[in-house]
């Protein structure tokens, strides 16, 4: 074999080398082939995810778009539903409220009597229903207004005191002086959760006490914001450990048997606890089977200034120095009572029975005793009457659960005559009538309760009624009538805007939805048409339960508002103040 040539081993290698190029070309065609392919592909899918988004974008836009439908529909539902229930239990209530007015018998009265309460247990269970609604569904807002926090507890109190002194339980309130007087918040929920808890307090309670009281330290040094903490202890039933983390559920209650006897939705205390969460605290509490529970809850608020307790409190100094003799066998009482009486400089010597106050009384002097009248052994007037005997210039107080016309008091004299729970204006101003030297004026403590509010003496002012219901139309005018107003009665807006246009009116009651011309848009037309000296101040009657709804009225140019169904007390206390 001859050797290869040089030549031709060149001429393999540059084939070889050729084939090569040849391969790695085609393998590069194939591949930028490849990358074109799947850089199409990518590009395909690319715009297929651009359509599917903007899909999708539109689909949670319509989506969106149904939820908020449903939102408005279930709110306009909720408004509807409130007015619907309202309206004919505003008839109930309110007729009931004043037939017990008339002259009835014993037994026609007590059935009245039935139907009132039960319209207002059905009225409850209505609005803890359209409550849980409405945050459940994030339609609850609060609402930020000055308001006055002992007359909050203590219209809470009031509320209770009947059933309370019924059942012979002591209800009563410690308010701590670091609490502000008056606080920037929203008083109606406040005061929902407050009567939540303090009516199962009593309604779970036999024998004791129930007592509410407040605390409340800045949130830094010198701010005006404070945490607020309120608690309502009583001494009652108690809850089982294992049952506690129920009771904030919705729609549970402890024990159905309980319930059964008791009534109650179940509802309360789900409702109070997620009013507590939307002030931005928490509601918790502790129990112990047969000894009692205590329900605690917090909330931050700011304090506004307040006038009246610096006033109040310069007027002390005629009480500076008196001894007080207490006698009360509940001790938080006695404690209340030592605790206000040494805040007005008095000297106060608590004793539990009217053994221990005989006693003392015949070794020491006092100027005034203040008198517990439910007392075991030797009751409050008993003691009264022997003090009346013993000791004829010393001033009696008498507290008590019961009211006056319960009790046997024509042979006794005292000086007041205060109900449980013990309000402290109350007990400032009875003894400031005692001690204030006569040539000064005593000190005017607007009555904290407005039910108690006296009919009579109502000013004279000029009412219409625009109402489309002509039952509302006929409780209305009844209850106005008890006043003694006669009131001018129309059934919308623009007959009210004729009547105007005929005869000067003080005072308007204006139904919001009415037909042709809804309470809103008559009030614009009156305050934009009418001149400043026929305007009238307008009072919104309304049956919506919704949030904003206030805020809604006074933007349209309403003065106030009532919600339906309408208590005569709540009439009267709108009417005065639309005087004054
Ligand atoms: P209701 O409207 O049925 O009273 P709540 O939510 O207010 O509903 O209370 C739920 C249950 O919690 C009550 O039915 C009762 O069993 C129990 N409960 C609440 N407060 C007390 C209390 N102070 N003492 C004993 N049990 C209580």
């Amino acid at each position: 074999m001859s050797a290869m040539s040089v030549e031709d081993k060149l001429h393999r290698r540059v084939k070889r080398e050729r084939a090569a190029r040849k391969e790695a070309e085609a393998i590069l065609e194939n591949r930028s082939r490849e990358l074109y392919l799947a850089n199409q592909a990518l590009r395909q899918m690319r715009d297929m995810l651009e359509v599917r988004v903007e899909e999708r974008t539109i689909e949670l836009q319509l989506a969106m778009e149904q939820a908020r439908a449903a939102d408005q529909a279930k709110s306009a539902f909720l408004a509807n539903m409130s007015h619907e229930i309202r309206t004919p239990l505003n008839a109930v209530i309110g007729l009931s409220e004043l037939l017990l007015e008339t002259e009835l018998d014993e037994e026609q009265a007590d059935f009245i009597n039935t139907v009132r309460t039960s319209g207002n247990s059905l009225l409850t269970i209505i609005n803890d229903i359209l409550d849980f609604s409405k945050i459940e569904a994030g339609k609850l807002e609060l609402e930020v207004m000055p308001f006055n926090v002992y007359s909050c507890i203590e219209d809470v109190l009031d509320m209770f005191a009947p059933t309370a002194g019924k059942k012979q339980i002591d209800l009563a309130y410690v308010l701590e002086p670091t609490v502000p007087d008056t606080l920037i918040g929203d008083v109606v929920r406040l005061r929902q959760v407050l009567v939540n808890l303090v009516s199962n307090a009593v309604k779970f309670t036999e024998t004791g006490e129930v007592v509410v009281s407040a605390n409340a330290r800045p949130i830094e040094p010198g701010s005006s914001w404070y945490n607020i903490i309120f608690s309502v202890r009583d001494t009652g039933a108690g809850i089982p450990a294992d049952r506690l983390n129920r009771l904030f559920k919705s729609f549970s209650q402890v024990d159905t048997s309980i319930t059964r006897r008791y009534g109650g939705t179940g509802l309360g205390l789900a409702i109070s606890k997620r009013l507590v969460n939307l002030m931005g605290g928490d509601l918790t509490v502790e129990s112990i089977v047969g000894t009692g529970s205590t329900f605690t809850f917090d909330f931050d608020a700011e304090a506004s200034d307040s006038l009246i307790e610096s006033q109040v409190r310069d007027e002390h100094a005629a009480l500076y120095g008196l001894k007080m003799l207490v006698v009360d066998d509940n001790g938080t009482n006695r404690f209340l009572v030592e605790r206000h009486a040494s805040t007005w400089g008095m000297i106060a010597q608590p004793v539990e029975s009217a053994h221990e106050a005989l006693q003392l009384l015949q070794t020491a002097s006092f100027d005034v005793i203040i008198l517990d009248v439910h007392m075991p052994h030797v009751d409050g007037l008993t003691l009264g009457r022997l003090c009346n005997k013993l000791y004829p210039d010393l001033p009696i107080i008498f507290l008590s659960s019961s009211t006056r016309s319960e009790l046997t008091l024509d042979d006794l004299t005292y000086a007041s005559f205060l109900h449980k729970p013990l309000k402290p204006a109350q007990l400032l101003n009875a003894l400031l009538r005692l001690f204030m030297p006569s040539d000064q004026t005593p000190i005017v403590i607007p009555p904290h309760n407005p039910n108690l509010a006296s009919a009579k003496n109502m000013p004279p002012m000029r009412i219409a009624v625009a109402e489309d219901n002509p039952v509302n139309q006929k409780v209305i005018g009844l209850m106005l009538a008890s006043l003694g107003y006669t009131a001018d009665i129309v059934d919308d807006g623009r007959q009210l805007i004729t009547l105007l246009r005929q005869k000067t009116v003080d005072v308007v009651l204006m139904d919001v939805q009415m037909p042709n011309m809804d309470g809103i848009q008559t009030t614009r037309h009156i305050r934009e048409q009418f001149p400043a000296d026929q305007q009238p101040h307008i009072i919104a009657l309304t049956a919506h339960a919704l949030s904003g709804s206030r805020e809604q009225f006074l933007a349209a140019g309403m003065d106030d508002y009532l919600s339906k169904p309408i208590e005569k007390a709540a009439l009267i206390k709108k009417l005065k103040t639309s005087a004054a």
